[in-house]
């Protein structure tokens, strides 16, 4: 079985696309069906590796190293596709391949178009996504209808759609219905939305609103008068004031999978939403609030930390507790005394205005010096005062810093990417890399394996000797220092499988202050939360006075 939905939006951007589809695959998934989830992106760039966080938000990073867009996390939180390479496509993508193409002479001399060797290229991606296992391929479009960089990627789908016929590829629109005046509800943009999807020859077979609340059926019987699409197949995605996860079940309760079954020809099957339910439930009964400090540099905007957040949600579900989070500037934390202020919750700071004591302290991934020494001192906060701390990447390189400048007196100590001319480079690029360093592609990417040390937080939370984690990095805890830094006291506990890369570092005598090579929050998952994240939350529950 290979049927296809291809999930556009209209009206505007940021309504939920990504999260919808996703829902909508979770409950695919539930009716037992192999659903693999694929993201164009219109943009020309690559793939996001390259890209500003403050414009693009967060990387997200497969198994096999790609750098994708922050949509493919969702996908990795709502369902079991696979990810990788071959589940993001972009633009550039597309065009790099054609012209590639182009000057080996594989289109023997023909002129190069946008229909059909872009499209064509479009296709052929799209269906390397496919594997023998898939039943269903959900494809979102980035982007709205009716701009210039979406219309290749709707072409295709309207190709697919038409080759492979309807009863095998739907087209899902996604759109808004805004509140005007006194609770008033307006369908008009939602009008000409799926009016500028029949100009591309696409007619939506499904429509998810996006709406302040449910859609009453004289709505949506008007909605379907004005768009060609059945009245049952109008679905509401109202704002929820809970959590995204609810949305699969929202989406049940309006029977969107059994509409969705029936439109692609597969017979009805029993549907098990139960991990959901759990969460759910489990979300529901949450019972105490738990204060975690995030301290980093890309902090007022919420995407560049996406899955951290999500990773720590999902432990907070898991550990029974809801998460504050307290985002705290580092670049503020500089000055003298200003951690201790801010993190203790004496005096309201300009890094942050909470006058709280944070419960633990989370140091995530980042690149570049900006900010630095305030993750330094927050560290050096946490250790001292037995606050439990977890480092991500960056976050594992800065205890190794704080470590060596506070327990080792090397008071100039750093990593070389911040300071190239410290006397005591603990953490630095390998030899092998340095001289290679010019020609780029020297990121450490994708997943790979660390062995943990029996007895140590990092095996606590796995209970397995052998893990398998995603990274995205190009320094290095340096081994010149392991010697000393093992003679101080501070634990090394996770390790490449030959031994030649310091994956974990833990702090003795401390409830728990770990900091791992590698990012676990891109496995974390709302109905199984990533095991360092329960822990460390837990640890920081159980550490609250
Ligand atoms: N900037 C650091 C490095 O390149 C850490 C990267 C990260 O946190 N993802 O090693």
């Amino acid at each position: 079985m290979n049927k296809f939905i291809f999930v556009s939006g209209g009206v505007c951007s940021s309504l939920g696309k990504g999260v919808a589809a996703s829902a909508l695959g979770a409950l695919l998934e539930g009716r037992g069906l192999n659903v693999r989830m694929v993201k164009c992106d219109p943009y020309i760039n690559i793939d996001a590796g390259t890209m500003n966080p403050y414009q693009h938000g967060e990387v997200y990073v497969t198994d096999d190293g790609a750098e994708t867009d922050l949509d493919l996390g969702n996908y990795a939180r709502f369902t079991n596709s696979p990810l990788s390479a071959a589940n993001s496509i972009t633009t550039g993508q597309i065009y790099h391949s054609v012209l590639e193409k182009e000057r080996q002479g594989r289109y023997l001399g023909r002129c190069v178009q946008v229909i059909p060797h872009i499209t064509d290229e479009i296709k052929r991606r799209i269906l390397a996504a496919l594997d023998v296992d898939a039943d269903i391929v959900i494809v979102e479009i980035g982007g709205t209808v009716g701009d210039i960089e979406s219309i290749p990627f709707l072409e295709a789908a309207r190709q697919f759609i038409h080759e492979y016929g309807r009863g095998n590829a739907l087209s899902v629109h996604l759109t808004l219905i805004p509140e005007v005046g006194e609770g008033e509800l307006k369908t008009k943009p939602t009008q000409h939305s799926v009016k500028a999807m029949q100009e591309m020859g696409i007619q939506p077979d499904i429509l998810i609103c996006r709406a302040p609340n449910m859609l009453d059926d004289s709505m949506r019987l008007k909605i379907a008068m004005f768009t060609n699409v059945e009245k049952n197949a109008v679905f509401t995605s109202y704002n929820v004031d809970t959590t995204i996860y609810a949305i699969p079940l929202i989406f049940f309760e309006q029977q969107m999978d059994q509409v969705v079954l029936k439109k692609l020809g597969v017979e009805s099957r029993h549907s098990d939403l139960q991990p959901w339910r759990e969460m759910i439930a489990k979300f529901e009964a949450r019972k105490s609030l738990v204060r975690i400090g995030i301290v980093g540099k890309y902090i007022e905007l919420h995407d560049a930390y996406k899955s951290v957040y999500e990773a720590l949600f999902h432990a907070g579900v898991e550990a029974g507790v809801e998460i504050e989070l307290v985002k705290v500037d580092s670049s503020l934390l500089e000055a003298d005394g200003a951690a201790d202020a801010t993190l203790n919750g004496i005096s309201p700071s300009a890094a942050h205005v909470n006058v709280e004591k944070v419960d633990g302290v989370l140091v995530p991934g980042g690149f570049g010096q900006r900010g630095i020494n305030g993750m330094v001192n927050a560290a050096n906060w946490a250790r001292r005062n037995k606050i439990p701390y977890f480092g991500i990447c960056l976050g594992m390189q800065i205890m190794v810093i704080e470590w060596a400048r506070n327990v080792l007196n090397l008071l100039d100590a750093d990593s070389s990417e911040f300071n190239q001319d410290t006397k005591y480079p603990v953490v630095s690029l390998l030899e092998e890399q340095i001289d290679v360093k010019n020609y780029g592609g020297t990121m450490r990417l994708g997943a790979s394996e660390t062995v943990t040390r029996e007895e140590s937080n990092l095996f606590k939370a796995y209970q397995e000797t052998h893990i398998w984690e995603r990274h995205r990095h190009r320094y290095e805890f340096s081994n010149k220092y392991r010697e000393t830094m093992l003679e101080s006291g501070l634990l090394l506990t996770g390790f490449t499988s030959d031994n030649g890369l310091v994956e974990c570092v833990e702090w003795p005598d401390h409830p728990w202050g770990l900091g791992v090579q590698f990012h676990p929050e891109f496995k974390s998952k709302p109905t199984a939360a990533a095991p360092l994240f329960r822990d460390f939350v837990m640890a920081a529950r159980n550490c609250k006075h």
